[in-house]
Formats: structure tokens, C-alpha cells, sequence
């Protein structure tokens, strides 16, 4: 059992009281005095910007390890699966490819976005064969579809979805056939880049930022002052009912907030402050994005879930034939089974009825895949 101690306190204009709390501070701060393999804490200097080499860098050695060493992340991905159509990065133009154009090792991320209000370039029926021919013109595309190319070029992806540009925009068809596919776009990605912080597609995944907000500050003999000021809330992407889908499906999510990046699998999760982890941490102190919306979200991606529901014996997975008995409730209380599944599934339903969506008529839709994860151990009460 790792041996910290921490004591907070907080600063109302220059008074500084040590363990006594008071309601209307404006900066939080943290006394720690924790050695740093266990804290996570990073105590060498960030750079000013979240897409400087030192960031793109931290967030490539996360995907790193989470591919070399996280035996389980990314287990249930079908190397099969093929989008039907990826933005091609592997040059200096980019271009839109259809699968017929992949090649066998497939590799491709995925964006979590807020469309906003924005009217940006698309892909329209009208566009189509210019943008499978001809480069896409890359000024014309917002900073969120920037960034997001560079971050996935310097994390060693060809390829990108993003659905302003995979799907055609002026097609009920397309986006209906599509918009189903959308679950296994998601869980079959390498990575998935979240615009954590932006409201619409103008503002991007990378900022400038203060780096001294996020690096403690060495006091005496081993402890350090450390800024615990919500820095990064609220996130308003994960209020967002489509969202709550991607997040679920891929495997590992860098979440890019406007002070720091974030990573997130079911191996770790880290951030450019916590480079060694949040061991020892209550969620709240972190400031990650998994803890930090105001709706709640979920903490783990859906194979986990599935996992977790696993951990019961699988003989008890009901067969979808024979008699049911009187009451669905009263069946899952002898099923240790279906019991787990339905209270995690029943989780989710209840963050995902708070989230928000711009259409009301998509809401089916945005947790079709994780209904189809769900299926084989809910049945078919249809
Ligand atoms: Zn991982």
C-alpha cells in the first residue's frame, strides 16, 4: 500500500487556510507530499501547446503501450470490418478512398465532434467524385477536421473517419444505410480523437495553453502545490447522445480538452498532468473527462461491460426459445446472468436518455450499436 498524504486547502484573495474550506473560493489548491511513480504525477515542464511535438508525442507513447501491452483494448475489433468510405491521409493531399481502395491492414481513427451551427465543407452528392478524384482542399475544412488529421498522421494513421466527409450529407439513402453502420465504424477504429472542449468544428482539437495551470509546483522536502481547479469543465461534447456511442465502441479515446490531452482504454487512463496515471486519486481531482461531465458518463468502453457480464457462469446465457416465465423481473432475479446484464444496460439507458440530441427523430439510431452489443444477452422480447 503506497504511502501519500495529501491536505487541501483553498485561497480567498491572499488568505490561505490550511484544512478549513470555505464556499466562495475561486482557485482550489492541493498540498501533496507523494513520490511521483505513485502520484503520476509529471513533474518535468509541458509545452504551451497541446498539439506541440512534446503532446502529439505523450499521446503517440499512450497509443503505444495501449497496443503493445493492454492485452484486452481493442480485443473485439473485426480486422474485417471496412467503412464504406475513409478519408486517405497517407499523402500530402487528402482524398476520399472507398474500400475498394484499402489496403489489407487496414488502420483508421475516428473523431467525436459537436457539428454545431457551423455550415463547413461536406461531402454532398454534388462533391462526391471530386473528392474521391481530385485532393480535398484542406483550407476549406474547419480546425476540429485539422486537427484531427494531424493528430491521427502523427499517431501513425492512414486513414480517418469523420462523418461530415465519410457520409453524404444530401442523402436520406446514404445517411440511412450509413448511420446503422455507425456502431461498428466506432468500435472497429484504432483510436478514437475526441473534441473534448470544442462547441462547433471551428474550434478545433489542439489549443495554447498555460502550462504552469497544470505542473505542480515544487514547496519543501518533497511536496508539491497543485492547481485543482476545474480547468477543462464542462465538457460539452459528452452531453451528446451520438457521443455516448462512440465513446462506448472504440477501444481507446485521446480526449483532446483545451488544457490537456487525455487517454482514455480500459488499460489506463492518463492525461499530459497524470502521465503515470491517477493511482491514488479521487476521480473528481483528476479532471478527466470520464468524471467530469455534469450528466455523468460511462467509465468503460462496452467490451468491458461485456466482460463484466461474462464473470457469471456462461451456461446462464437464456435461450432465446423455450418458456418464459411469468414476469421478466422475476426470471432475472434467478438468472445471475441476465441480472448483470440488464443493470448495466440499464445504466446506460439511463445516461443516455440525458444527453441531448439536435434531431429527436436520430435518437434510435445513436445507441443502435450498442443496443446490437447488448442483444445476445438481453434476448429478444420483441
Ligand atoms: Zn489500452
Amino acid at each position: 500500500m503506497p504511502w501519500y498524504y495529501t491536505t487541501t486547502f483553498e485561497v480567498t484573495g491572499n488568505t490561505i487556510d490550511i484544512n478549513h474550506r470555505v464556499i466562495y473560493n475561486l482557485y482550489r489548491f492541493q498540498i501533496l507530499s507523494i513520490k511521483e511513480d505513485v502520484a503520476g504525477l509529471t513533474l518535468h515542464d509541458l509545452a504551451n501547446h497541446t498539439g506541440s511535438d512534446a503532446s502529439l508525442d505523450q499521446a503517440r507513447r499512450w497509443l503505444g503501450k495501449c497496443i503493445d501491452s493492454h492485452q484486452d483494448c481493442g480485443s473485439d475489433r473485426d480486422i474485417t470490418f471496412r467503412p464504406s468510405r475513409l478519408l486517405y491521409l497517407g499523402s500530402s493531399d487528402i482524398r476520399l478512398h472507398t474500400s475498394q481502395d484499402y489496403p489489407d491492414d487496414l488502420r483508421y481513427m475516428t473523431l467525436s465532434h459537436c457539428w454545431g451551427r457551423l455550415q463547413s465543407t461536406r461531402l454532398q452528392q454534388g462533391n462526391l467524385d471530386f473528392f474521391r478524384r481530385n485532393a480535398i482542399p484542406q483550407e476549406a475544412l474547419p480546425k476540429t477536421f485539422r486537427d484531427a488529421i494531424r493528430l491521427a498522421r502523427h499517431l501513425g494513421a492512414d486513414y480517418l473517419w469523420i462523418d461530415r466527409l465519410c457520409i453524404i450529407q444530401d442523402s436520406l439513402e446514404d445517411w440511412q444505410a450509413e448511420s446503422v453502420m455507425m456502431g461498428e465504424v466506432y468500435r472497429n477504429s484504432l483510436c478514437n480523437i475526441a473534441a473534448t472542449t470544442a462547441l462547433d468544428s471551428s474550434e478545433g482539437c489542439l489549443y495554447p495553453r498555460d502550462p504552469r495551470m497544470l505542473q505542480p509546483t515544487p514547496l519543501v522536502d518533497g511536496f508539491y502545490l497543485c492547481n485543482r481547479t476545474s480547468l477543462d469543465h464542462p465538457y460539452h461534447l459528452y452531453t451528446r447522445a451520438w457521443v455516448l456511442q462512440e465513446i462506448l465502441l472504440a477501444p481507446r479515446t485521446l480526449h483532446c480538452a483545451d488544457s490537456q490531452l487525455y487517454w482514455s482504454c480500459d488499460g489506463m487512463r492518463v492525461s499530459e498532468e497524470f502521465s503515470g496515471g491517477f493511482t491514488g486519486w479521487t476521480p473528481s481531482m483528476c479532471n478527466h473527462p470520464f468524471h467530469g461531465s455534469s450528466k455523468g458518463f460511462v467509465e468503460e468502453t462496452l467490451r468491458a461491460m461485456i466482460v463484466q457480464m461474462r464473470t457469471a457462469d456462461e451456461d446462464l446465457i437464456p435461450s432465446r426459445r423455450g418458456p418464459r416465465p411469468f414476469t421478466l423481473v422475476a426470471y432475472l432475479h434467478t438468472q445471475p446472468f441476465w441480472s448483470s446484464a440488464v443493470r448495466i444496460w440499464g445504466q446506460l439507458v439511463d445516461i443516455y436518455t440525458r444527453t441531448d440530441l439536435t434531431f429527436d427523430t436520430d435518437r434510435p439510431m445513436a445507441i443502435a450499436g450498442a443496443a446490437d452489443a447488448f442483444r445476445p444477452y438481453l434476448g429478444d422480447y420483441r
